[in-house]
């Protein structure tokens, strides 16, 4: 009893720091802290201790799995925003339009068509973001810098499906401020094509990814504690490093 409490004020605790740490990132780069939102990723958290954060002020949950989302999104309802951040098939869009408010992880035409087709079924367009590859790497979603002009053209084509920005899970870095290129890449990207909104930022780089524009950043781990089940194919990181 006695650690489950601990644990779950340190949840009050973490994400109070993040916020501070968000907001003095913003103060730097002579941004306001409130124009960033916090999308705490709480893919593998028990629906109890999301309930604690939600209770100390999170609006915006992260969430990288439709099965997961659908049975939290009924425990907790929606007093706040759940947003998918991971990979979607194509067979899941129908569901995944129903449980989120934003997808962050558009990674590829054939999945944004079969977005457009449901989203006009349902007569409500959905918002996304497109998922760049910054560096092109091999293991990782989304469009390589130099095929995103033509990829956002073909979407602005699909008028049930909203661009409202760009997302990116840059490489895995020893220190934070190894990121900041590849967060200044994605919003001179974003700056290009006028969109509003930039997803980019993790727990270990999250205050860097707010010097260079951040829109939103998905933190899970610093507001969270460590993920259970840190199973490759589950963690954007450990995924994105595969190159050992
Ligand atoms: C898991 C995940 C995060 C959060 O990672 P942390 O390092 O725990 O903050 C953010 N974005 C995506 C796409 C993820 O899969």
């Amino acid at each position: 009893m006695r650690v489950l409490e601990s644990r779950m004020q340190a949840i009050g605790a973490n994400l109070e720091r993040v916020r501070e740490r968000i907001t003095h990132a913003a103060e730097r780069a002579g941004r306001r802290g409130d124009d960033i939102l916090l999308v705490g990723v709480s893919k593998s958290v028990e629906v109890e201790r999301i309930r604690v954060a939600v209770a100390a002020g999170l609006r915006a949950l992260g969430e990288n799995r439709v099965q997961e989302a659908r049975h939290k999104i009924a425990e907790l309802g929606r007093p706040v925003a759940w947003h998918l951040v991971g990979h979607l098939q194509t067979n899941k869009v129908r569901d995944a339009l129903e449980l989120f408010d934003l997808i962050h992880s558009l990674d590829r035409l054939e999945l944004a068509r079969e977005c457009d087709r449901r989203a006009r079924l349902r007569g409500r367009p959905v918002d996304v973001l497109a998922q760049v590859n910054v560096a092109g790497e091999e293991t990782k979603g989304g469009w390589r810098p130099e095929a995103l002009d033509a990829a956002l053209e073909t979407l602005a084509a699909l008028d049930h499906v909203r661009v409202r920005g760009l997302m990116a899970i840059p490489p895995a870095v020893e220190r934070p401020e190894d990121a900041r290129p590849w967060f200044q890449a994605l919003r001179k990207l974003a700056e290009r094509h006028g969109l509003a909104e930039l997803s980019m930022g993790m727990s270990a780089d999250f205050e860097v990814a707010v010097e260079e524009g951040a829109t939103m950043v998905r933190v899970g781990t610093a507001i969270f504690g460590p993920r259970p089940t840190q199973a490759p194919r589950e963690d954007a990181r450990a995924s994105g490093a595969r190159d050992g």
